[in-house]
């Protein structure tokens, strides 16, 4: 964990009752299909608010447009950081990459889709939060993906490689695993498994949020 991740100053909105929001957070490598999956997944269940993340990549096409992201600077980041206005951040191929500390609406759980540095940020502060890993159908399908999005040949190949490792630190962390061979069919088993953990566990505070 970068050691100004540790620097949250705020914690995660508490609602009355000192109830929190649940966490999900979905994983996964280059190619899985997380951004896709997560859209449609909070698109389906009003219930679940999409964090926007912040990063210092330059948008690809569309991104704007879509919102996908808030596109900083790196000394814009930095600042955000020393402030401790992440709940987790991470560097991922050369470019910093950070949820801000969340603010969903009252009664929504929060779904960040992020990478498995983050991932691990974010169980060490709530080691109730459910990580859910997404493997895209066959590495042939990721790399068609990858390289659809305009990114560069070398950094295709990166993203395939990193992957890999990716993929064996994400299995030890996560609770579920989903393969996304159909859009369809893999957000009916998130969702599926969102209302599962809804069931099972009553949302609860989480002092551990707090300001040492
Ligand atoms: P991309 O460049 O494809 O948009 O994102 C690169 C990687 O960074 C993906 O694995 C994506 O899930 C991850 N990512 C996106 N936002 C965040 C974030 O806020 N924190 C972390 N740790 N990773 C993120």
């Amino acid at each position: 964990m970068p050691s100004s991740a540790k620097r949250c100053s705020k914690r995660l909105r508490a609602e009355p009752g000192g109830n929190e929001p649940r966490i999900f957070v979905l994983i996964g490598p280059g190619g899985a299909g997380k951004g896709t999956v997560a859209d449609r997944l909070v698109a389906r269940e009003p219930r679940l608010w999409l964090s926007r993340s912040w990063t210092t990549r330059p948008p690809r096409p569309g991104e704007l447009e879509r919102g996908a992201y808030v596109f900083v600077d790196r000394a814009t980041f930095e600042e955000a950081v020393a402030q401790g206005r992440f709940l987790e951040w991470a560097e991922f191929l050369d470019n910093l990459m950070g949820t801000p500390v969340p603010e969903p609406p009252p009664g929504a759980d929060v779904l960040l889709e992020i990478d498995v540095q983050g991932a691990e940020q974010v169980l060490a502060r709530r080691p109730d939060a459910t990580v859910i890993l997404l493997l895209p159908p066959s590495p042939e399908v990721q790399a068609e993906r990858l390289a659809a999005r305009g990114d560069d040949e070398e950094h295709v190949r990166r993203r395939v490689a990193l992957g890999r490792s990716e993929i064996e630190r994400g299995r030890k962390i996560a609770a579920h695993t989903v393969v996304n061979d159909d859009l369809e069919r893999a957000v009916a088993e998130l969702a599926a498994i969102v209302e599962g953990t809804r069931a099972a566990a009553p949302r609860a505070a989480h002092p551990n949020l707090e300001e040492p």
